[in-house]
């Protein structure tokens, strides 16, 4: 059984989207589509385009041309049509969460969650859309006047990775919206439903033809174009460093803005203080939520010495409560992973803990008994006793794989928690504040959580990596001024 992508002509399509392009529903122009097939239990979920290169200049000329108007519209109108795409995500939380949960494989209850907080992004921007400005400066010399004013980037190619297919674009298409910049949004094949739905919301709300356009296919290729194309002015992008990488080299053809949003291996520290309940429930989420497959999941467990016993034996009960199965099924509690590949992958990373001496704890395997079978569930798995120059500790699983290492006290466990090529999150358990603060400073990540995790996503907190982690920064004021440019403007006084 395959459950990825493949061709398409086989068989009768579930649901058959096309394209959105200049205000049009349309095909790829080769006629050519791909199907998703469900990661839970092999059935088919959608038909999208399979679009090529000569797609992408189409919905770029019509981005450059909606541009023209769209970029000094007024900003009641952009923050009329923010509020109305978050108004309707919310109508609609629940085919939107279903989509999402049959293509991704993460439980329903989360799914919708996730639109609910797409949403509050939307209304966020909404808001920052009415208060865009610059500063009045006051000059080196009497007479004159410095003003900076804010204007659009311009056509910005949004490339979106599968795991939370609605939120990773929201904090994209948001704040590119409320800046006045239009785009080409391109989901990851693995999950373009909610992208194509989006693009729907945008258009109902009212935004001109060709301010948002929506295309499916192959990153390698179409992905791969935006980058490169001279008429993109930036590129948004998560996913991992090394596509990160190949779009950073391709921007720099036409000196492209890019913001990147890559992988992690995040550290999440329990001091021996800790309320150990709390970091046991916060420990579980963190490596957990979405089978492990989050850029940001607490992924490394360096726990103090004295308390590793008994938060592992607390660890081990939680893990036992995790009920996998349908991601529709509301009792679900942990899905499948996205595909094949990245089955094989965590597999691969299985095998390299077991070979270079880690002590598998929990799990390990593939679930294939309860009817499981036909989709690709892995157990929730942790090793112990891993040093930090492991393979599992140094890079990035993207599955349910936690890695437990231990420490004597807090030097040893910031060296710990900074020794990774990456630096996009990380958690300190601990009720002295002199603990907290020093590790939330001496950490190098973009985020830092005292007492809990993943905590992340509120719309007004900027989110984005140190080191190979990515740069920029999505959300907040940051993430707005990720989509525009600064002009400064020197009035000379007679
Ligand atoms: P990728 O980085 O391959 O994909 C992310 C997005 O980039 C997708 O839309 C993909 O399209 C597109 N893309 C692929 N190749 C190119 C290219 N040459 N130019 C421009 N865009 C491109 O991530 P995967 O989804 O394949 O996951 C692989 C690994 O990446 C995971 O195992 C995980 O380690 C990491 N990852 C990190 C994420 C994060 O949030 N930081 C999210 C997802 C993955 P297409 O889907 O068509 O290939």
């Amino acid at each position: 059984m395959t459950t990825d992508i493949k061709p398409a002509e086989a068989a009768a399509p579930a649901k058959v989207y096309q394209m959105l392009i200049d205000g049009q529903w349309v095909d790829a122009k080769s006629g050519k589509t791909f199907e998703r097939l469900s990661p839970a239990n092999g059935e088919r979920v959608g038909t999208y385009p399979l679009a090529d290169v000569e797609d992408v200049d189409v919905a770029v000329e019509a981005a450059r041309r909606a541009f023209e108007k769209w970029s000094v519209s007024p900003a009641k109108q952009r923050h009329d049509i923010l509020r109305a795409v978050a108004a309707k995500l919310r109508a609609e939380i629940a085919a939107q969460g279903q989509i999402m949960a049959k293509e991704v494989g993460k439980p329903l209850g989360m799914a919708m969650a996730e639109v609910a907080m797409s949403a509050d992004v939307f209304d966020y921007y909404a808001g920052l859309s009415l208060d865009l400005h610059g500063e009045s400066i006051t000059q080196y010399v009497p007479d004159a006047i410095g003003l900076t004013i804010k204007e659009p980037i311009g056509v910005v190619g949004v490339i979106t990775p599968w795991n939370f297919p609605l939120l990773l674009l929201s904090w994209k298409i948001a704040p590119a919206l409320a800046a006045g910049c239009t785009l080409i949004a391109k989901p990851a094949q693995l999950t373009p439903g909610n992208t194509v739905e989006l693009g729907r919301m945008v258009l109902e709300a009212g935004a001109p033809a060709g301010v948002m356009n929506v295309l499916t296919g192959p990153g390698s290729k179409i992905g791969q174009h935006m980058a490169e194309h001279p008429d993109i002015d930036k590129i948004a992008f998560t996913g991992s460093t090394e596509v990160g990488r190949t779009v950073m080299r391709a921007a720099a053809s036409n000196i492209k803005k890019v913001s990147l949003e890559l992988g992690g291996k995040s550290p999440n520290i329990v001091f021996k203080d800790a309320n150990i309940d709390a970091a046991v429930a916060g420990a579980f989420f963190g490596i957990y939520l979405n089978s492990g497959q989050v850029c940001q999941a607490g992924s490394r467990l360096p726990v103090h010495e004295s308390i590793k016993d008994e938060f592992m034996e607390k660890m081990i009960n939680y893990t036992k409560t995790v009920k996998m199965g349908d991601p529709l099924d509301p009792t679900t509690t942990m899905g499948p992973v996205v595909d094949q590949n990245q089955l094989n992958t965590v597999e691969h990373y299985i095998n390299a803990g077991k070979n270079e001496g880690a002590n598998l704890l929990v799990g390990g395997e593939r679930v294939m008994d309860n009817g499981l079978d036909k989709g690709l569930f892995v157990q929730p798995t942790i090793f112990d006793m891993v040093s930090n120059d492991m393979t599992i500790a140094q890079e990035e699983i993207f599955g349910p794989v936690l890695s437990v290492l231990t420490f004597k006290d807090a030097d040893e466990a910031l060296r710990i928690a900074n020794d990774s090529m990456y630096g996009l999150a990380a958690a300190v358990w601990t009720n002295d504040l002199n603990t907290a603060l020093k590790m939330a400073k001496g950490i190098k990540a973009g985020t830092v959580w005292v007492n809990s995790y993943h905590s992340a996503g509120l719309p007004n907190m900027p989110y984005g990596g140190y080191k190979q982690s990515g740069t920029g920064r999505e959300l907040g004021h940051e993430g707005l001024n990720e989509y525009l440019e600064t002009k400064a403007i020197q009035i000379k006084l007679n």
